[in-house]
C-alpha cells in the first residue's frame, strides 16, 4: 500500500474500500458481483477486509481476501486482531495470507467477545497460547518479527474521544498519544482512522500527530476513514458505537429529511462529499487519501468518489500504448 502511495503523481488523491465478510453463500455471491462491478467502476487504490473479533470470521475473511487479492487482483488488506483467540489462528492466518500474495495486514487489538468478559476476569479462553498479545502493538511487533519487511503493516487510530462512563474503556486522543507513537515506532507503515463525521476535531487531530515532538507521524500516511450515510437508523447506530460525534449542522440536514430514506442517502452524499473536498483542501506531506466503511454497498460510495473526481483514469501501460501507436499489426 504505502509502495502504490509513494508511486503516486504528486497532487493524486487516493481511495480504498472496506468490506466485511458475508455470513451466506448467497451473500458471498452477490457480493462478488458487486465487488467485479466496483473494481472496474471505481478502481480503489486498494481495498480492506475486516476480521471478527476472537477470529469468528478467519475462514470467511481470508476467503473474501482470496477473492479480491487473487481473482480480482485488487491489493488487497487484511485485518488482523490479536486478542482472545488462540496464537495458532494469528500464525495461520499470516501465512494463508502469505500463501495467498497478500502484502498488507491492519494490525487490531480487538475487543472482547460481548458475550464473555474475558477481559475483567482476567482469563483467556480455552488456551492462553497468546498470552503475549494484550494491545495491537504487540502483533506488530511480532509481524516484525516473524516476517521481517514482508507486510506492509497499518494501524488503527482515533481522532474523537468520548466521555461514556458506561464503556469499558475510556477514549481519548490524548491519552491514546503515547501508545500510538509506540505502536507506530514498532513498525507501523500507515495509520487508518475510525469514522468520523466532524471535520475540526479531524483537523485539530491530524495536525496534533504531523506536529508531534517524536517525528514518527511527520511523513507516515494517515488515512482519514468515512462511511457514507445508508439510513438515518444505521447512522444513529454506528456513530453511538463508534463514539463519532454528528456536528449539529449535519444532524439538522439529515433530520429534516429523517423519514425519506433515499432523501437521506442523496443527503448524505452531499454530506460526505463536503468532507472529502474539505480534507483535499487541506496540507499534507503525503499524497491524501480517504477510506470507506461500504458496509459491502455499493451506490452511496459510487456516487461520493465520482463528485469528488476521486476516480483515477485508467492507466495504459508502456506496451500497449506502442501497440496503439503503431496500430494492431494486421494478420
Ligand atoms: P490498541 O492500539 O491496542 O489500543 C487500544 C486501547 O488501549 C487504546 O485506548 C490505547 O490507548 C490503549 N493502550 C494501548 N497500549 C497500551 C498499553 N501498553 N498500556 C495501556 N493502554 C494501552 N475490530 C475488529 O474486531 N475487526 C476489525 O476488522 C476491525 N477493524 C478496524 C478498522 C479500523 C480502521 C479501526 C479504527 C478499528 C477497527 N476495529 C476492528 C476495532 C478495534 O479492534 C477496536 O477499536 C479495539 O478496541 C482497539 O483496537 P486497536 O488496534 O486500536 O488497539
Amino acid at each position: 500500500i504505502t509502495d502504490k502511495i509513494s508511486a503516486l503523481p504528486d497532487a493524486a488523491n487516493y481511495f480504498s474500500l472496506e468490506f466485511f465478510p458475508p455470513k451466506t453463500s448467497m451473500g458471498f455471491a452477490n457480493l462478488q458481483a458487486r465487488l467485479e462491478r466496483m473494481s472496474q467502476a471505481l478502481r480503489p487504490l486498494f481495498v480492506t477486509v475486516t476480521w471478527g473479533a476472537g477470529g469468528s470470521t478467519a475462514s470467511k475473511s481470508l476467503e473474501l481476501a482470496e477473492l479480491c487479492q487473487r481473482q480480482l487482483g485488487l491489493t488487497t488488506c487484511l485485518h488482523l486482531t490479536c486478542t482472545n483467540m488462540s496464537r495458532k489462528v494469528i500464525d495461520e492466518a499470516l501465512e494463508q495470507a502469505k500463501v495467498l500474495g497478500i502484502r498488507n495486514i491492519l494490525a487490531l487489538r480487538g475487543d472482547a467477545p460481548r458475550s464473555e468478559e474475558y477481559r475483567e476476569e482476567g482469563a483467556l479462553p480455552e488456551d492462553d497460547s497468546n498470552k503475549d498479545f494484550t494491545w495491537a502493538i504487540d502483533l506488530v511487533r511480532y509481524i516484525r518479527k516473524q516476517y521481517q519487511d514482508y507486510f506492509c503493516i497499518g494501524v488503527a487510530t482515533y481522532p474523537e474521544g468520548h466521555s461514556d462512563e458506561s464503556h469499558p474503556e475510556h477514549q481519548d486522543p490524548l491519552h491514546d498519544l503515547a501508545y500510538l507513537v509506540q505502536k507506530t515506532k514498532a513498525g507501523a507503515d500507515f495509520l487508518m482512522t475510525q469514522l468520523f463525521f466532524d471535520v475540526d476535531a479531524y483537523d485539530k487531530f491530524e495536525k496534533m500527530l504531523r506536529e508531534h515532538e517524536s517525528g514518527v507521524f511527520e511523513t507516515i500516511p494517515i488515512i482519514p476513514g468515512l462511511m457514507p450515510i445508508q439510513s438515518y437508523q444505521i447512522l444513529r447506530r454506528t456513530t453511538k458505537l463508534s463514539h463519532a460525534k454528528l456536528p449539529a449542522d449535519i444532524l439538522a440536514r439529515l433530520d429534516a429529511v429523517k423519514g425519506d430514506d433515499e432523501l437521506v442517502k442523496q443527503v448524505g452524499v452531499g454530506i460526505l462529499s463536503e468532507i472529502v473536498e474539505h480534507l483535499k483542501k487541506r496540507p499534507s506531506p503525503c499524497r491524501r487519501g480517504f477510506h470507506f466503511y461500504t458496509l459491502n454497498l455499493e451506490k452511496a460510495v459510487a456516487h461520493i468518489v465520482e463528485n469528488t473526481h476521486l476516480i483515477p483514469s485508467i492507466l495504459i501501460d508502456e506496451e500497449d500504448e506502442v501497440a496503439i501507436d503503431l496500430g494492431t499489426p494486421s494478420s
